[in-house]
């Protein structure tokens, strides 16, 4: 079964590159646009600066918006090689893009509620790296988040969320029940936002098609915090 989905898989992105590729001989990126800061990445932690200096653009109201002019639409009509995947929450405050300073054709980007995953989210998380050649999986929590607010809120009252909402909060149990022995109670909604990110990043690790690509250094799965105050990301 799994070879045949990853056939699949494969059969997407080689349409989508316009070419016959397997992993690895995806072709790389062509030349910039003009005035881009977006070219051949070459390693995760080169990803990594890129993101930083988008990052340090936006927090000090210098972003420059690359790569969303006609002639990037154009260059990017035919492939894909973004070089970066962002998994963050689908907070209206956080858009990858622009904190990151990034245009069209630069991430991948995934987003639910406080980035919490199953299945099929964590599928889409693997489609970068695996199928594209994405060098770094950012994933990115974020300041006075309201889905882990409603769910410290839950298990504080035993109050159930209705309809879906209660999936979001049973996927938060994990990094609440890390935290909430050893945090105050007024420090204990950051704290689950931080334990959510670094629960979810060891998980991402351990992923089976993951694994391999972070041992031979062509992927580096790192956690994020972005500060609502200042639109500062930090790292680590
Ligand atoms: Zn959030």
């Amino acid at each position: 079964m799994r070879t045949d989905r990853r056939g699949v898989l494969r059969a997407g992105a080689m349409a989508v590159a316009g070419a016959a590729a397997g992993l690895g001989t995806i072709p790389r990126a062509r030349a910039a646009t003009p005035g881009s800061t977006v070219g051949p990445v070459g390693t995760p932690a080169l990803a990594l600066a890129r993101l930083k200096a988008g990052n340090a653009a936006w927090v000090a109201s210098r972003a420059v918006h690359p790569d969303s002019s006609a002639a990037r639409r154009r260059e990017v009509s035919t492939h894909q090689e973004p070089f970066a995947v962002v998994f963050s929450c689908i907070d209206s405050r956080v858009p990858p893009e622009l904190v990151f300073d990034q245009g069209l054709g630069d991430l991948m980007v995934v987003r639910t509620a406080a980035h919490t995953a199953d299945g099929l989210v964590t599928g889409s998380l693997e489609y970068g790296p695996a199928e594209l050649g994405a060098q770094l999986l950012v994933v990115l929590g974020h300041q006075c988040c309201g889905a882990v607010t409603a769910a410290v809120n839950s298990f504080r009252t035993g109050e159930r969320l209705p309809g879906h909402l209660a999936d979001i909060v049973h996927d938060l149990r994990a990094p609440y029940e890390e935290v909430r022995r050893t945090t105050p109670a007024e420090g204990l909604v950051e704290a689950v936002i931080r334990a959510q990110t670094r629960q979810t990043v060891a998980r991402l690790r351990k992923d089976a098609l993951l694994r391999p690509l972070l041992a031979a250094g062509r992927l580096e799965v790192v956690g994020g915090y972005y500060s609502l105050d200042t639109g500062e990301v930090g790292f680590g």
